[in-house]
């Protein structure tokens, strides 16, 4: 999956998490619908609720519609998403006539701060938790002043102590499932470079390669003009079992990680390096024509023929041979690197140190 696809997918999983969100918002908005036609809310909080919430709930959905919420440390919004519809849930509950009700907002602030679980650390849901039973503080203080029959202080004592209990078990019950979560997280990535790397040389392997192919192939096939976009060279270190053989299979070993290291840093973006196996590579030039892969093919043979290898002694030089190739397109992929194989096999004849080129219509 490229970058980009990664981001796609990232983007739609943000967008999905906040519709949920809305659609949490608007049952909430009917709960307060039914105080207004209870007669246990006047009219303005109402509106003022509804506007507020509409006007909050657009605004997250636009930003990440437009990419806008990229720019933020966490693009999810999430503290921002539990906070923004506390603010008109305390104004509903100050002008509610039965405090009672109020219960069923602070059971609804609950649920938002679940929502935490996606992104936030502990500390970071404890914070929220304070935030919310702050909030709830700052609204008993102001009914205390503007309308204390509203308000029963053993009742709310009770309440608040339970209602924080319960904040604090959720913030350490969700953190606890977000840490299993990224523990999985990073053990499916660890996997996943067991399974698509390869270890002497940290270079994709030969699955990675065959996926990444089968990927640039399909690309092109879809496409289907008769342009040739995507070329491959096969890259073999000439003479190795002499390097073996001669110092050592460590010297064998380091040879082959340094050269790995000089073809990862030779690539342009877009390109694709893995090891075959053995000491061959094979190098994938997507949006290349034969001559231009030619050239780089040119330049790797000539940076590895003039690299200093310090396991070696003091004048000892490494040289490749490669067969250079082009995709035919809809051709199957091991067509490809037969083709790729046999000019490398050329190369090695016409001999090493050099690369042969074939074109996808040269007769086998
Ligand atoms: P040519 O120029 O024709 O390619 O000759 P060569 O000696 O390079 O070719 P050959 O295929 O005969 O030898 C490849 C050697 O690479 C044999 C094998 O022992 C060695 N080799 C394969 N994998 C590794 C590895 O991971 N580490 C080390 N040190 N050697 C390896
Ligand atoms: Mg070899
Ligand atoms: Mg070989």
């Amino acid at each position: 999956m490229t970058e980009q696809d990664q981001q796609t997918k990232a983007q739609q999983l943000r967008l999905r998490r906040t519709l949920w969100g809305v659609a949490f918002q608007v049952s909430t908005a009917l709960v307060v619908f039914g105080l207004y036609l209870f007669e246990m809310l006047p009219l303005t909080p109402v509106l003022i609720y509804m506007v507020a919430i509409a006007l909050t709930s657009a605004s997250f959905v636009t930003l990440i519609r437009t990419g806008r919420n990229l720019r933020f440390t966490d693009p999810s919004m999430t503290a921002a998403q539990i906070v923004a519809p506390l603010w008109p849930a305390i104004l509903v509950m100050f002008f509610v006539t039965e405090p009672q009700v109020r219960t069923a907002f602070l059971l609804t602030a609950t649920s938002g701060l679940v929502f935490g679980m996606f992104a936030l650390s502990r500390t970071g849901m404890l914070m929220l938790s304070l935030v919310i039973v702050g909030s709830y503080l700052l609204l008993l203080i102001a009914l205390s002043v503007w309308a204390p029959e509203r308000i029963d202080w053993r009742i709310e004592t009770i309440l608040v102590f339970a209602y924080t209990a319960v904040l604090v078990t959720i913030s350490y019950l969700t953190s606890y499932i977000a840490g299993l979560r990224n523990t999985l997280r990073e053990q499916n990535l660890r996997l996943n470079d067991l399974v698509c790397r390869d270890p002497l040389t940290d270079l994709p392997n030969r699955r990675s390669l065959m996926e990444q192919l089968a990927q640039e192939t399909s690309r092109i096939d879809r496409r289907s003009t008769d342009r040739q976009q995507l070329c491959i060279s096969m890259l073999d270190i000439d003479y190795f079992k002499r390097v073996n053989d001669t110092w050592g299979h460590d010297v064998g070993d380091a040879v082959l990680r340094k050269v790995g290291a000089i073809l990862t840093r030779s690539m342009r973006k877009g390109d694709f390096v893995g090891r075959f196996g053995g000491e061959e590579f094979i190098m994938i030039l997507p949006e290349s024509s034969l001559e231009t892969a030619t050239m780089f093919a040119q330049r790797i043979c000539q940076t590895i023929a003039d690299a200093h290898f310090a396991e070696l002694p003091d004048g000892e030089k490494i040289t490749v041979s490669q067969g250079v190739t082009e995709y035919l397109n809809g051709e199957h992929i091991d067509a490809t690197i037969k083709r790729a194989d046999d000019a490398l096999y050329e190369a090695k004849h016409a001999g090493r140190n050099q690369i042969i080129i074939k074109a996808a219509t040269t007769p086998a």
